[in-house]
Formats: C-alpha cells, sequence, structure tokens
C-alpha cells in the first residue's frame, strides 16, 4: 500500500458484530434444550424472520453444533476471534487458523453462508449501511483522488454513483469468517484488485504484510536510477531500476500482490519523456527572472512544488525521476 485508508466509524460495521454474536454466541453455544430462535439476539433475529434461506441455513449450522463437542465449539470460537485480529496477522503477531484444523461444518456450511451474507445481504440493504454509502464516507474522508495501493489509477470519487470494489484483503475463501468485517474490505482500483491480486493472501506462508487502515505515519520512499548511457526518451524496461524502500517484508509482499515494481517502471518511463520538456519550459522561465539560476535550482522548485500533493497525478514518481536527474542535469538540454 503506497498509502493507508485513515479508518472512519460506519453503521455497516454492526454486520460482523451480528455475525460474531451468530458464531460465538448462538452456534458455538448450541444445546439440546434450547432452540436457535431463543439465542438471537433482537438485530440478528430481525434479519433471520426476514429471509427464509437465512433462516433454514442459520437453523441447519444450529443443530449441528449441538452434537458437536465443547472442545470442537471452542475451536471456532478461537478461530473466530483469532482471524479477525487482522492487523495483528498482517504484521505477524498472530497466527492464522486455517479451515483444515477446525469441524468439518466451518467450510462445508458456515463458509457458503458467510459469503451469502457479504453477497446477499449487503446487496440487499437490509443490514445497516450500503457498501456504496460507506465507500464514499471512506473517500471523502481520506481525500483520495487515486488508489492507495497503487497510486496509479484514478478512483471513483466521492460525488460518483459508482465505486471502486471492495477487495477481501484476506480472501473470504481461507478466511471465511473476515467475510463482512470491513477492516477486511478494501476498495482498490481495478487494476490492483481484479488484474493483479484476485484471491492472493497477503499472509501467505507466514508473510507480513501492510494491514491497510491507520492513522499511523506511512511514507515509502521510491528510489529511482535511470541508464544516463540511454536515450532518456526510449527508455526500456532494464533502463530503469526502481528500489521500494521501507518495511522490506511488507514492501516484498505489497509487490507480490500487486506487481507495484513493474508497473512502477512502465509508468516512470512513459513520464519521463514529458518531465524532461516541462522541466525545460520551468527552467526557461526561471531563468529569464534570475541570475546565475540552474538546472539544479529547477529541480528543487519543482520538487518542493510536488511534495505538497504528491500522491496527485502521479507526482510521487515524477520526483523520484526529478531526484535521480538531480546529478546529471547535463542530459536535460541534450533532447528537444
Ligand atoms: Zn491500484
Amino acid at each position: 500500500m503506497l498509502r493507508l485508508y485513515k479508518p472512519i466509524q460506519h453503521d455497516i460495521f454492526k454486520l460482523h458484530t451480528m455475525l460474531e454474536h451468530l458464531v460465538c454466541s448462538v452456534w458455538c453455544k448450541a444445546s439440546e434444550g434450547e432452540t436457535c430462535e431463543s439465542k438471537l439476539n433482537d438485530e440478528l433475529k430481525e434479519i433471520y424472520i426476514s429471509y427464509e434461506w437465512l433462516k433454514n441455513e442459520i437453523d441447519e449450522i444450529y443443530s449441528e453444533f449441538v452434537s458437536l463437542s465443547d472442545a470442537d465449539k471452542q475451536s471456532v470460537k478461537n478461530a473466530f476471534s483469532t482471524n479477525n485480529k487482522i492487523e495483528e496477522l498482517c504484521n505477524g503477531s498472530e497466527s492464522p487458523i486455517y479451515l483444515d484444523a477446525l469441524p468439518e461444518i466451518v467450510e462445508k456450511n458456515i463458509k457458503p453462508l458467510l459469503v451469502d451474507f457479504y453477497e446477499k445481504l449487503l446487496e440487499r440493504a437490509k443490514v445497516p449501511g450500503t457498501k456504496q454509502d460507506y465507500y464514499q464516507k471512506l473517500i471523502e474522508e481520506n481525500e483520495l483522488q487515486y488508489c492507495p495501493c497503487c497510486g496509479l489509477s484514478y478512483f471513483e470519487s466521492e460525488d460518483s454513483k459508482y465505486r471502486e470494489a471492495f477487495d477481501h484483503y484476506l480472501p473470504k475463501s481461507k478466511y471465511p469468517f473476515l467475510s463482512v468485517n470491513f477492516e477486511n474490505l478494501v476498495p482498490l482500483c481495478h487494476k490492483c484488485n481484479s488484474d493483479r491480486k484476485g484471491t492472493k493472501d497477503p499472509i501467505k506462508d507466514g508473510a507480513k504484510a501492510f494491514f491497510p487502515f491507520s492513522d499511523n505515519n506511512h511514507d515509502i520512499l521510491i528510489d529511482l536510477t535511470i541508464d544516463k548511457s540511454k536515450d532518456l526518451r526510449l527508455l526500456e524496461k532494464e533502463d530503469l531500476v526502481i528500489n521500494l524502500i521501507g518495511d522490506t517484508n511488507k514492501i516484498e509482499t505489497w509487490n507480490r500482490l500487486f506487481d507495484i515494481n513493474e508497473r512502477y517502471n512502465d509508468v516512470s518511463r512513459k513520464l519521463t519523456k514529458s518531465l524532461l520538456q516541462r522541466i525545460k519550459r520551468r527552467h526557461a522561465k526561471f531563468a529569464e527572472e534570475k541570475n546565475n539560476w540552474t538546472y539544479k535550482d529547477t529541480l528543487k522548485e519543482l520538487i518542493n512544488d510536488y511534495e505538497i500533493d504528491k500522491y496527485e497525478d502521479r507526482k510521487f514518481l515524477k520526483i523520484s525521476i526529478m531526484n535521480d536527474l538531480m546529478n546529471n542535469t547535463n542530459l536535460i538540454d541534450v533532447y528537444r
């Protein structure tokens, strides 16, 4: 993640709270003498009685839980709690519990139902808030114009009737208890979500990953070096080396999931030609007004200016290109 989302409060988080109640306080406490319905809280009961398909599924799973051992019930409850500590899982301070360590009913019955929780319940607006409304508020609060993951793609604005798709950051196929947890649902651009990440697991084999929601400072340095023996307007992939500098393990995962290095390479090469022209134009103006003005001075001016809104218009990459040109300013004049 080039940037992290500032988290917001929203009613849509309530669906996950209902799910937690269902798994931990209803199913995991199933007993012979009590009905499923008698254990539901008011919020969940309202949805339960509204949808026949949902009621049937919930009841069926409840009756299976009645015959599970206490140890099995406890293991499901523990898995629900552990797998929802998303930030800790991403940092590697908690290890996830996978489906094969749990009673069969979790994969066979609970998992498909929880996918329906996401795909059917959220869409039918019978639950608090909608994805569209949450998306708009999140984008507005974060003042995002570009995808925070790659910084390259333009994002649907808070005023749009469309929105970017939500990525199940830890995939719901492996972590069904996270299917409606909005700490795990991350709006990403199509190129990041569908083209690159798909169902890849950020924390596969103990890998560490950025947790996408945080108020903390998050700055990744993009160190870019161009082979100066080449024509800067016609660069090939191998003429440009990009190092992403920050938390090494998490950056490795970011790159594995979203192909960041290659995408930054492609975009930077395309940007270089027009950026050279821009630098020359700006330099001509500055040099007219000031004595002994050098290309280095122009680059410093432009970099300072771009830093103010570096996540707009791919300026963060342009800054890296200009930093690389700083010690080779003689090259700027070579091209028309
Ligand atoms: Zn993106």
